[in-house]
């Protein structure tokens, strides 16, 4: 029996799925069919939690810490996370009181957006959230379900995807109200300098000081430490006259391949800090109360004790980039940087966009190659479009997988690219 006065609420109807989750759960599901896919879509690492860190939580859960608990987390979690923030991140005035513990980096993005962004009143202008694009693709859905209205500045190949001061300053008006950076970035695999970051913090302040009094950053740095380029990694919370305007969010799904867990957490400084992560609290507790009670042991182990760990990964991630931007050099009409920090290579392969496939599929458009390349060659890819800006032109590659599926894909890819006609 339907009913098609049924509905589900606009809001959520209107809202876009992550292509990035799509593209992964279809991967899974080829292969459970028996498919030999190969996944590049997943942004996921593919090692095992360490060991010592699994031993945390099986520790908790045998001495029966599976009740609820305070909503912004256990005390010895936030103040590792605060140690965290102060001693590696340089940020001022980051105490435990200045951190909150959600269900993965995306959710504490989530909640974060609904704690500073308001729907505009009646003859109002929105909210304006400035995002320089191509970026991960769940910033934008999130910042606007929250009633934000995003403002792209767009970056490309020859900039290395980095949003120049300039631009920044181009893009602020009296209605910003947050600028949301990504480094390392997803989907670009780049990164910005200190130097850089410096200069975008000079930027903020000055306009906090003159016509955008309500700016704020939401600096996410989930991939901080995956970074081998020479690229050092830089905290824009670090500097000390925006401080109190930075939301850091950081989590431990791809530093200690730990995705599955759900850990995520927000550091910030100062009154405003303080206030913000009160309104956390308050949201979270209207919605999911505390993460699993027993994995909190797991987070002070993973600050404090698996240095080695994150280096082996880091390390492998390396050798990776540089594999797998090896092989894409050599495959015509792939246009490719070398990534410095996180997994992903982004190439331009709109060169062959107008051509058809061995299969008979007309490309003309990143999600057309990657719907093609999934179903003729077994190859699972992101499309590049829903990143935005030039991204329509990209296809993201996910290398955190073996040398061996790094080398099966790419001479994939390359009979792929060679059967376009
Ligand atoms: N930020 C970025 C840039 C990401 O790529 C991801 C991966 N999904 C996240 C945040 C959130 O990760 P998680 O929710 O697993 O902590
Ligand atoms: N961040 C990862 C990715 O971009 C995981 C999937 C998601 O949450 O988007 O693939």
């Amino acid at each position: 029996m339907s009913n098609n006065q049924l509905q589900i609420a606009r809001r959520v109807a209107s809202l876009t799925p992550s292509v990035t989750v799509a593209f992964t759960n279809r991967a899974k599901l080829m292969r459970e069919k028996g498919l030999d896919v190969l996944g590049f879509a997943a942004g996921e690492p593919d090692f095992d939690t360490p060991d010592i860190i699994k031993q945390a939580a099986i520790d908790a859960l045998k001495a029966g810490k599976t009740k609820y608990m305070p909503t912004p987390g256990d005390t010895a979690s936030r103040a590792a996370i605060a140690k965290k923030f102060t001693e590696e991140n340089g940020i001022p005035g980051c105490t435990p009181e200045h951190v909150i513990v959600s269900a993965g980096g995306k959710h504490s993005l989530f909640v974060a957006c609904h704690c500073l962004l308001d729907q505009p009143k009646p003859g109002e202008p929105a909210q304006e959230v400035i995002l320089p694009v191509p970026t991960w693709v769940s910033y934008a859905p999130i910042a606007e379900l929250a009633g934000g209205k995003i403002v792209e500045v767009p970056t490309t190949v020859d900039s290395g995807f980095r949003m120049s001061p300039e631009q920044l300053r181009r893009a602020i008006t009296p209605n910003s109200r947050l600028l949301i950076l990504n480094s390392p970035s997803n989907p670009c695999g780049t990164m910005y300098t200190p130097e850089d970051l410096k200069a975008i913090g000079k930027v903020v302040e000055e306009a906090a000081r003159t016509i955008a009094p309500n700016l704020l950053v939401l600096s996410d740095e989930i991939y901080e430490k995956i970074v081998y380029g020479g690229v050092k990694h830089f905290s824009i919370g670090s500097i000390p006259e925006i401080a109190e305007r930075v939301i850091t969010i950081n989590g431990l799904s791809k530093a200690y391949s730990m995705t599955g867990w759900r850990i995520g957490y927000t550091g910030s400084s100062g009154a405003f800090g303080l206030a913000f992560t009160k309104a956390m609290a308050v949201l979270q507790g209207q919605m999911s109360t505390n993460i699993t009670s027993f994995i909190y042991s797991s987070i002070p182990v993973a600050l404090s004790k698996c240095a080695d760990d994150v280096e082996r990964m880091r390390l492998a991630f390396a050798e990776r980039a540089e594999l797998t931007n090896a092989r894409l050099s050599k495959i015509p009409g792939v246009r490719n940087i070398k990534a410095t920090g996180a997994f992903y290579a982004f190439p331009d392969v709109s060169a062959h966009f107008g051509k058809t496939s061995k299969g008979g599929a007309k490309i003309n458009s990143a999600l057309e190659f990657c719907e093609a390349i999934l179903a003729e060659n077994l190859v699972a890819l992101v499309p590049g479009e829903d990143f935005g800006g030039c991204g329509k032109n990209h296809i993201r590659i996910s290398f955190a997988c073996s040398n061996e599926q790094i080398n099966k894909g790419m001479d994939r890819l390359a009979e792929f690219v060679g059967g376009l006609k």
